[in-house]
């Protein structure tokens, strides 16, 4: 029995930790993103960052929500020539 414990005070642990890890990952992330929506390119005047939003007026972008792969996309859509330059000097180009 002591060992039945043991090893669900271990998964417990584990769970935790797990979970802490997510969630110091999904802050991170929203950091990113943020200083994403802030330098992106697109003049401050075109950013909406009310309640929590993280948008652009100018590109469509929607920093908050939006998936990476689907930013990469628009980013590419919209013919940023210094990002494009990157992806493939970077072999990242899609
Ligand atoms: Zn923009």
């Amino acid at each position: 029995m002591a060992e039945n414990h043991e090893t669900n005070d271990q998964a417990t642990a584990v769970a935790v930790d797990l979970n802490t890890r997510v969630s110091l990952l999904e802050k991170d992330n929203m950091i990113l993103r943020e200083l994403l929506w802030l330098r992106h390119g697109c003049s401050i005047i075109n950013l909406y960052g009310d309640d929590g939003e993280m948008q652009c007026n100018k590109c469509g972008i929607d920093f908050k929500r939006d998936k990476p792969e689907s930013i990469k996309q628009r980013f590419y859509d919209l013919n940023k020539p210094a990002i494009i330059e990157y992806l493939k000097r970077t072999g990242q180009a899609g």
